[in-house]
């Protein structure tokens, strides 16, 4: 029997972990898929340099034209970005579900293998994701050639000073989202790595991106007219968790303070911290508390019966489900920004 190692036979599958090829075992052509495992893979890279195969990159370039690239993402939000960017090309899985806290979450067993099969896999990074994504990185044997922290391409603001190194995030906000147009640099990234990874793709990732970049560029106007109609001693938020500093920056509002101590909602206020709090509605004024559907708004509630305020909800760190009008990013956005004219105007 003779076995032929040419390119025709030869198929490359997702990354080099998986390789599989395809051998004719008989005259007819029958064949059979193999997993040639570590071993085996030396024995092929071998046969493949003695056969002078040289094209077959296992970091680039695997995906075969009418392959999909298998991507994932931690936030949801993103999720929507890469869908918007990939189109068809792209097969999306967010590790995140609709209305989930990305502070806290604890992936699954199932979490794991998408990540191990992804193509690429992006997340917010700066902290958002906690310690959870290291160990479903490392549990996955995710490369880190394979993963994209999109916060590092978006000129971060800083985080908050710590006083105790109890959180896992870094000196950085990771809530970039809530600028529109920080979204557009992490769309470019989105754009470039696709391409890189699918350069059969490049023509279509970068003409997607630009159509959703002028759609975010919509939703910046549409912001500013919205929130130009709310007098400047009314623009103070205070928030379940820090969530709205890059909102707060970009559209003129002060993030006066949060019921969760701090950009994480790992460590709930205490009594001190709430006292502060109260005080701070009372003597600043604050027209309205808004909350967040992915924690609890108890202690908000208790804030607001307090002092009277007004509570309201918003889509802060997760997507909204299917009909809540928030279910995409710029539906989220609308909405929320909906809300926030609504109390403070
Ligand atoms: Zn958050």
């Amino acid at each position: 029997m003779r076995v032929h190692f040419t390119p025709e036979v030869v198929r490359l599958e997702k990354s080099h972990r998986e390789l599989k090829w395809e051998i004719p075992v008989n005259s007819s052509g029958n064949k059979r898929i193999m997993n040639p495992g570590r071993a085996g893979l030396v024995v092929l890279s071998a046969l493949l340099l003695l056969l002078g195969v040289s094209s077959l990159s296992c970091t680039t370039q695997l995906v075969a034209p009418s392959q999909q690239l298998k991507i994932v993402t931690t936030s949801n939000i993103a999720a929507d970005w890469m869908g918007r960017v990939g189109g068809d090309r792209v097969d999306v899985f967010a590790v995140l579900p609709v209305g989930t806290d990305p502070h806290t979450f604890q992936p699954g067993a199932g979490d794991v293998a998408r990540v191990a099969e992804a193509d690429l896999i992006f997340t917010v990074g700066l902290g958002l994701e906690g310690a959870w994504l290291r160990r479903l990185l490392e549990n996955a044997a995710a490369d880190s050639g394979r993963v994209v922290a999109l916060g590092e391409f978006v000129d971060p603001l800083a985080g908050e000073e710590e006083e105790e190194e109890q959180h896992e995030h870094g000196p950085f906000d990771p809530h970039f989202w809530w600028d529109p147009l920080r979204v557009k640099e992490a769309v470019n990234e989105v754009a470039r790595r696709l391409a890189e990874a699918d350069a059969t793709g490049a023509e279509t990732y970068s003409r997607n991106a630009a159509s959703y970049q002028q759609e975010l560029d919509r939703l910046h106007t549409r912001i500013m007219e919205g929130t130009s109609q709310i007098p400047l001693e009314r623009r103070k938020l205070v928030t379940s968790h820090e969530t709205m500093n890059y909102f707060a920056q970009r559209y003129g509002f002060e993030a006066v303070g949060a019921v969760f101590p701090g950009i994480s909602t790992e460590r709930e206020p205490s009594p001190a911290e709430l006292a502060e709090l109260v005080r701070q509605v009372r003597e600043l004024g604050v027209p309205a508390i808004f909350t967040e559907t992915i924690v609890s708004d108890r202690l908000a509630r208790a804030i607001a019966s307090e002092t009277g305020v007004e509570i309201v909800r918003l889509y802060s760190d997760s997507l909204g489900p299917p009909g809540s009008g928030a279910d995409t990013f710029i539906a989220m956005m609308d909405t929320n920004v909906e809300a926030i004219v609504q109390a403070l105007k």
